[in-house]
């Protein structure tokens, strides 16, 4: 055996040099950077226009997404769609993606059960996460949870205090961390539920006053 086949791949060594979308995508679909992809049914790569000027970073794909290879179709992307047309930003104009881009889950009964990615998982999946922002070039990127956050801002970053803040990024002029819409969803009763959602929403308004729609 080669020297350079008795090596473990990165995600960094897939990457095609002067890549466009298509090609990464095509390239992640046989990730095997981490074990991660032992878990889930497939890659799920970010999704969206090339030239997107908002670029939303979630954790991972969901149960729905991991079937379907498409990021953000289960309800915590219905929930954002929804956010996103409240606060007047054309959904298909935004170019969502995620840090992980397998389904990291446990059993529970019939169900599978989401489980957070680990440090070594995010490192390991990042790369491919730079190279789409590379192609995009996205005016603001939205980190939707504290993974994203803090993969993106560093382990310090708390959501709960700084969300909502259009933050200076060298990854792109802005950015801005709030929640990841899974979490309005897991509130605990209608009327927080309520509230995180209006909070949501404020939240991406700020993004459509940046992008001057
Ligand atoms: S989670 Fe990311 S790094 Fe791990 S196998 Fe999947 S695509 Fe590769």
């Amino acid at each position: 055996m080669s020297e350079k086949t008795s090596k473990a791949t990165t995600a960094e060594d897939l990457i095609p040099k002067q890549p466009g979308l298509p090609a990464l995508r095509e390239s992640a679909a046989d990730c095997k950077a981490c074990d991660l992809w032992k878990l889930g049914t497939q890659t799920v790569f970010g999704e969206g226009p090339r030239r997107a000027r908002v670029l939303m970073v979630g954790e991972q794909p969901g149960h729905e997404e991991d079937l379907s290879g498409h990021p953000f179709v289960g309800p915590a992307g219905r929930l954002l769609d929804e956010a996103l047309a409240a606060a007047g930003i054309d959904r298909s104009r935004v170019y969502v993606t995620n840090v992980v881009k397998h389904f990291k889950w446990e059993p529970r009964g019939k169900r599978r059960i989401h489980k957070k990615p680990n440090s070594q998982e995010i490192k390991a999946c990042k790369p491919w996460l730079r190279a789409e922002i590379g192609v995009v070039k996205p005016k603001i990127i939205v980190a939707l949870g504290a993974t994203a956050a803090q993969a993106l801002l560093g382990p310090q970053f708390r959501v709960t205090k700084e969300r909502g803040r259009l933050l200076e990024s060298e990854l792109a002029p802005y950015i801005m961390a709030t929640v990841h819409p899974s979490s309005i969803l897991r509130a605990p009763d209608d009327e927080t539920r309520r509230t995180e959602h209006r909070k949501f929403i404020d939240d991406l308004k700020k993004l459509a006053e940046v992008l001057g729609d």
